[in-house]
């Protein structure tokens, strides 16, 4: 038989846009011994999960929980439950994330308009609200933060219209979340994916929604429950299984992805659906702790902070930022790849050589751009220091004319700025 190695991954810095590198605690919590997903002791883990996610969503919406897989079974169970065939969408592009928004819209049956704007750029607001009262959506759907682009998209003033209107607008925020303020009720948004690989820093496979009771009623109108849990019916005149006409029509298409049944499973009720991932839900509630023990506000500075560092000691070998800054996604820097190099041999070298991983890019800006991430326990001085000091090397490597050593002292300069204020003018 053949003989395989012992598991030993190597130790990386992850500077992508996820999956980024796990705090050890959560990857103790993964570790744990398994509990029976109706155990009192289990339950009580999920009911406080839900608590730690109102939080991070800023929410008092009653729903807030995990749906099991990766953040796209989040996007698309929030899109499928929500979206009956025939409805009225507007999904604003601004990057390959949006374009998915509409492939799963599509999918399941919604009459989709798109507005775009150029990759680089996000929505001036009232574009957006225009583009509305143009199409008269029964639900705006679009993202926060395009990791394919580093842009993030200000979303208040859109909810606040959708809200006015009386249409249910729906949010990406996979990427922003637990690394720069999402306000779920302040910006009037219905229902919010967030995601778990990127700032909350634990391993993909578990995508943390949030909706309020105007989504819930949508959901709740298309409810079909299945039918071997059904309580069998008496009456003849409805006898068991036999979905009405409006049932026919409108009901959830996907199982495993149904908020209805869902929410059932994460209510008191406890309805059984599929069986929780017990170790992803340590892992995230033990990702949520650190994140409320840290403090939210406390851990958007960080972001704030070791991306002022990046981009200073970006700036300082002379590289050139790619995109619009005024709408900069504070947890990606985009990083325009120099004439005449070959980006993925500065990857690769990177990784090889240093143990650093950096991102590429999709569809139009593959080859352009690199995508540097600075998310969740990825965000730290030392990978921000160690980056620098390696890209350089790798860049003179490769025939770059750049100031040698100016990019680590750029960056230590904005620590020490940051750490006395004074005595660094
Ligand atoms: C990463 C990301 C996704 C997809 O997440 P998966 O976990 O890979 O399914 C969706 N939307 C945005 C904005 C993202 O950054």
């Amino acid at each position: 038989m053949t003989c395989y190695a012992d598991l030993a991954p190597s130790s990386r810095r992850i500077m992508t846009p996820g999956p980024v590198e796990v705090d050890p605690r959560v990857l103790r919590a993964l570790s744990y011994p398994i509990l029976g997903q109706f155990d009192p002791e289990f339950t009580a883990l999920m009911n406080e999960t839900m608590e730690m996610l109102r939080l991070l969503f800023r929410t008092g919406n009653k729903w807030a929980y995990p749906v099991d897989g990766t953040s796209r079974s989040g996007i698309e169970a929030v899109l499928t439950s929500l979206i009956e065939p025939g409805d009225r969408i507007l999904i604003p592009i601004y990057g390959r994330f949006g374009h998915l928004l509409q492939e799963i819209a599509e999918r399941v049956g919604g009459e989709v308009t798109t507005i775009e704007k150029p990759w680089g750029t996000v929505f001036d607001p009232e574009e957006v609200i225009a583009a509305i009262d143009r199409v008269k959506p029964e639900l705006v759907i679009m993202v926060h933060g395009e990791t394919s682009t580093g842009r993030i998209q200000p979303l208040e003033a859109i909810g606040r219209e959708c809200r006015r209107r009386d249409i249910l607008f729906v949010v990406d925020a996979v990427a922003t979340i637990g690394g720069v303020p999402v306000e779920t009720d302040e910006w009037c948004m219905d229902a919010v994916i967030g995601g778990t690989q990127k700032c909350l820093s634990v391993p993909s496979g578990m995508a943390p929604v949030t909706y309020n009771s105007r989504a819930e009623k949508k959901v709740l109108a298309r409810k079909r429950i299945e039918r071997g849990l059904r309580i069998p019916q008496v009456s003849p005149a409805s006898p068991d299984f036999m979905l009405s006409e409006a049932e026919q029509r409108s009901y959830i298409r996907s199982n495993y992805l149904d908020l209805s049944q869902l929410q059932d499973y994460w209510s008191p009720s406890r309805l059984n659906h599929h069986t929780e991932m017990t170790s992803m839900l340590y892992g995230l509630r033990e990702g949520l702790r650190i994140m409320l023990q840290e403090g939210l506000e406390a851990r958007f500075q960080r972001h704030r902070l070791h991306e002022r560092a990046l981009i200073a000691g970006l700036q300082a070998m002379g590289a050139s930022l790619y995109g619009d800054p005024s709408c900069k996604l504070p947890v990606v820097t985009c990083v325009n790849i120099p004439d005449g190099i070959d980006g993925e041999s500065v990857r690769g070298m990177l990784l090889e050589k240093f143990g650093i991983e950096i991102a590429s890019s999709f569809g139009l800006l593959k080859g352009r751009i690199w995508r540097i991430g600075t998310m969740g326990y990825s965000c730290r001085r030392d990978n921000i220091l160690q980056l620098l000091g390696a890209l350089e090397a790798v860049l003179l490597r490769h025939g770059v004319c750049l100031p040698a050593g100016e990019a680590v002292q750029a960056a230590l300069h904005v620590y020490d700025e940051e750490a006395s204020p004074q005595a660094a003018v």
